[in-house]
């Protein structure tokens, strides 16, 4: 048995085997061919095959994800149609005497130094797909699985170094018990869609995990950030009892979902999700969340070669907008950088990357980007609900500085006709301290907050938040953090101004009754989180909880605040299991 230390990014437990997810390496064997025609007839074969097997994927990723992610596999699909890469392949068939894989990979690779060379940023970015592409053929040419998890046949928990949206959209979600990655972060791909789906996952658990081989029982406390390899029998039924409580929690819960949160003493709170793709958006509306707190936008941008067009984007949002109706849907412009890295941008390597040009600073300085995404979103939002937020706000003039690009963008659209939406809210995250130290300030230049509390932590505490060493540190419940909550809210009421919280504190069952406490007025969480909070709440006096919350703000430490919750609110301790 082996107990391996990692982040929490999905709440839940599960047990189950491991998965490996590794990718098989490509061994193309150079030696001459007898018979090149039969070998061009294994190429043509191999090539229908791969456009099927695209089609699918695009199938399913427009069921599952976003059009415009969607869109990457038709592009992979034109690339097989280009006759000039096919001719050359044939040609060194015919030629050299090749092998149909060795002569696609070949030419793939010539294709993808032209494209890579150019410098136009949109044909660079292409080599990878054409690159892509070219091993799809030749896996099939060796009779390699499309994906690894084409060979996952039983509910298996997924290991593996860290994956892409498009390895996930590929998984039967029915045979993924949880996840677990060596690298990543609480708040990587994995992390966010194992949150949506309410899976399990812990993230950045070692490279240890990597070596764990197939098959073996494992683990994953999801709420902890633990994975426990090879467990004794009396650990393994401790944890299926504690996996059958919460099983138990969240079916009693899901039976008052759409009911409102309105707590004892008649306050009532906004229940909200946080989402990113149509996949969440009805995952939301099926937890019975109001409405989005945090549509997090960064999805269209990742796991392509050039940035999506307005159009896209518009398409995109409105697609989600729809599925809320008259709903608020607060959408976040892109918060890129840190830790979540978009090459065809052609960012500058940065030393402390969640200290530099990330999120709204980019956006500031790429109008290219900035202003598309801002169109979409005011088209999009012609007859929704919906408000825009800018994130990683430090300062009042870059409030101002946004709010003046989001006029600009208004008085294009105005003047060249296209309807979009108008008297929109306005809003910020709160996520940095300097942010919440001046929120007297920065309350009076929008409609609303929404704290981030995954950020706030990891800069008031100066601990990396994708870093496991320092993960004990990184932590929400501290008073520090709290101090700053509390004082933000003061300083939004004092202005007439509501404020949410996004960050995962909020999904957090011994957070809410202090942060119902301190006056927090939406709560905004990953949607199977929605009816387990609505619950407490709903047991819970806001008058009552105001005491508790200054209470814990004078303790020091997390397990300490946490005590507090647990002896002063005794019926919690059955909530989460
Ligand atoms: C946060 O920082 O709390 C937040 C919700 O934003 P993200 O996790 O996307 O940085
Ligand atoms: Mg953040």
């Amino acid at each position: 048995m082996e107990r391996l230390k990692g982040i929490p990014a999905s709440r839940g437990i599960c047990v189950g085997p491991i998965f490996q997810f590794v990718r098989q390496k490509l061994v193309i064997d150079e030696t001459a061919v007898e018979d090149p025609d039969a070998e061009i007839n294994r190429l043509e074969k191999a090539i229908e095959k791969a456009k099927d097997q695209i089609e699918r994927i695009y199938e399913k990723a427009l069921g599952e994800a976003s059009k415009a992610d969607a869109e990457i596999f038709h592009a992979h699909k034109m690339i097989l149609e280009d006759p000039e890469l096919l001719a050359s392949t044939k040609k060194k068939i015919t030629d050299q005497k090749a092998s149909a894989e060795f002569a696609m990979m070949q030419t793939a690779q010539e294709f993808a130094d032209i494209m890579a060379a150019m410098s136009d940023e949109y044909f660079s970015a292409r080599a990878t797909d054409i690159m892509d592409v070219g091993s799809r053929v030749a896996r099939i040419l060796l009779g390699i699985a499309e994906t690894p998890s084409a060979n996952l046949e039983v509910q298996s928990v997924i290991a593996a170094d860290d994956l892409t949206p498009s390895d996930t959209v590929l998984l039967d979600k029915s045979l993924v018990l949880g996840f677990c990655t060596a690298r990543g972060s609480a708040t990587s791909h994995t992390a966010i869609l194992a949150r949506g789906l309410g899976i399990p996952a812990v993230a950045g658990a070692g490279e240890e995990l990597l070596n764990v081989e197939d098959g073996t029982k494992l683990i994953v406390d999801g709420t902890k950030g633990e994975v426990i390899v090879d467990p004794v029998p009396a650990l393994e039924e401790e944890y299926l009892q504690r996996k059958k409580a919460a099983e138990t929690i969240q079916a009693k819960a899901m039976e008052h979902a759409n009911e409102p949160a309105v707590s004892k003493d008649g306050v009532q709170v906004e229940m909200v999700a946080n989402i990113g793709n149509v996949e969440g958006a009805k995952s939301a509306i099926d937890n019975g969340a109001e409405g989005v707190g945090l549509l997090r936008t960064e999805f269209l941008y990742l796991e392509r070669n050039s940035l999506p067009t307005e159009d896209e984007q518009y398409e995109a949002y409105r697609a989600i907008l729809d599925v809320f109706g008259k709903m608020p849907v607060i959408l976040r412009t892109l918060d890129v950088g840190g830790d979540k890295e978009i090459p065809y941008m052609g960012l500058e390597q940065e030393d402390n990357s969640f200290l530099g040009q990330r999120a709204l600073r980019l956006c500031l300085v790429r109008p290219d980007i900035f202003k598309p995404q801002l169109r979409a979103a005011l088209r999009a939002g012609v007859d929704r609900n919906l408000k825009i937020m800018f994130p990683m706000v430090a300062t009042a003039s870059e409030v101002r500085a946004a709010g003046q690009v989001l006029e600009e963008c208004r008085q294009e659209l105005k003047k060249e006709g296209v309807p979009h939406a108008v008297d929109i809210e306005i809003g910020i995250m709160v996520e940095i301290p300097s942010a919440a130290l001046v929120a007297d300030q920065l309350a009076k230049e929008v409609d609303f907050f929404s704290i981030g509390t995954n950020d706030l932590s990891q800069y008031t505490m100066a601990a990396d938040r994708t870093n496991p060493k320092v993960s004990d540190l990184s932590d929400a419940f501290f008073p520090a953090v709290l101090r700053l909550v509390r004082d933000v809210i003061i300083a939004a009421h004092t202005e007439g101004k509501w404020v949410g919280m996004c960050g995962e504190l909020s999904g957090e069952p011994l957070a809410a009754p202090i942060l119902l406490g301190l006056g927090l007025d939406e709560f905004s969480m990953s949607p199977p989180m929605v009816p387990v909070i609505k619950q407490i709440i709903r047991n819970l006096s806001a008058g009552e909880m105001k005491g508790l919350a200054e209470e814990a703000l004078e303790l020091e430490t997390p397990d300490e605040i946490k005590e507090l919750v647990k002896e002063k609110v005794p019926f919690i301790t059955d909530l989460i299991a």
